[in-house]
């Protein structure tokens, strides 16, 4: 078992396949002269799944399987299969832009991926087009009622920004009358590629709900354990709706995550400069078992909440990474 410094159990693996994406959102990548990591550095499909066989063999779970876009890397279909298979992993989920995944819906399904969250940050077509920067928005519904058909949970993610969608928080709410989905309002957090601290005007929290209080009567319901939303409904509705307080970071708290990028450096807090290069290890000739304990002896250094892993960043560099590096 994974256990951190301040005694949080460790189940759940992040795991950025790929740096690369066919979309621009402004709050995650600048439109030009991004630097993608160089195809030698990034994990290998075999070095990946070493990492996850160690890790699951240590407690690891759970995994979401993010970005960049994930489908946009060639061999990810074969890739999740071998996963699948993996005895001890119990669950997969996947972040996905919903551009390319339409078509690979049904093998999704047979391999067993249990949810996706489809990111979609408007439904009004040019909103969506000003946000990423392309123009895929019939693409991405398209995917999204087909998903709405398949065997996997749904749920859409939509980053809250001042001046962009403030005018799809309702439209996207009244998603959830008739669809089984669970709409996830998130704050915007400060990695877009640049040293920009993004929106200035932030919707934390409390702001989003408010707004949607206005309008509804909104009903709490359960979180499911870990959750990093919290979640609620409107009565008579279908599905649900939840907030992810990714910036005000309420969440600390019980956090059971860590977060591999597309180079292999391990997060332990979405916050933090990036600990150690488990890829450098892997070519370094380590053993299973020298991996392992380079990973338990960095968990015994994490930082308490995310104020904490910034604040230790900030001494040496500013947040300007790419979420596309991270995965969300
Ligand atoms: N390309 C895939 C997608 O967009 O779903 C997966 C990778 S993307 C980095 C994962 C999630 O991070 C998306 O839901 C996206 O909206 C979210 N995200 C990216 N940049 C963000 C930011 N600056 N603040 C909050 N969420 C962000
Ligand atoms: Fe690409 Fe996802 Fe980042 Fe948008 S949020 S640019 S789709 S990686």
């Amino acid at each position: 078992m994974l256990v951190d410094n301040h005694g949080r159990e460790i189940n759940y693996l992040r795991l950025a396949v790929t740096d690369r994406c066919n979309l621009r959102c402004f709050y995650c990548m600048p439109e030009n002269g991004i630097k993608y990591v160089d195809r030698n550095d990034l994990l290998s499909f075999e070095e990946m799944y070493r990492i996850i066989s160690v890790l699951s063999e240590q407690g690891i779970s759970k995994i979401r399987i993010t970005g960049g876009e994930p489908f946009v890397r060639k061999g990810i279909m074969e890739f999740l299969e071998r996963v699948s298979k993996i005895k001890k992993i119990e669950e997969i989920n996947i972040t996905t832009n919903g551009t390319f995944t339409e078509d690979k819906i049904s093998q999704l399904e047979s391999i067993g991926v249990k949810s996706i969250n489809l990111s979609l940050d408007s439904i009004d077509k040019q909103r969506f087009f000003d946000i990423t920067r392309r123009d895929l928005f019939d693409q991405v519904m398209s995917t999204y009622h087909k998903l709405l058909a398949s065997s996997m949970k749904v749920k859409i993610n939509m980053v809250v920004m001042e001046g962009r969608n403030i005018d799809d928080i309702h439209p996207m709410l009244e998603l959830t009358k008739n669809d089984d989905v669970s709409v996830r309002f998130i704050e915007e957090m400060p990695f877009n590629g640049t040293t920009g601290q993004g929106n200035t005007t932030h919707w934390p929290m409390k702001k989003i709900l408010e707004t949607i209080q206005e309008v509804h009567q909104i009903e709490k319901i359960v979180d499911a354990p870990f959750s990093t939303s919290s979640n609620y409904k409107i009565a008579g509705y279908k599905g649900s709706f939840g907030i992810i307080a990714a910036y005000t970071r309420t969440f600390c708290g019980s956090c059971n995550r860590i977060r591999i990028t597309s180079q292999g450096t391990l997060k332990t807090c979405l916050y933090d400069n990036g600990v150690i290069s488990l890829r450098d290890i892997l070519r370094s000739g380590s053993t299973d078992i020298e991996l392992t304990n380079q990973l338990k002896n960095t968990l015994q250094k994490r930082p308490k909440d995310g104020f904490e892993a910034e604040k230790n960043r900030n001494l040496n560099s500013p947040v300007s990474e790419s979420m596309a590096t991270i995965g969300g």
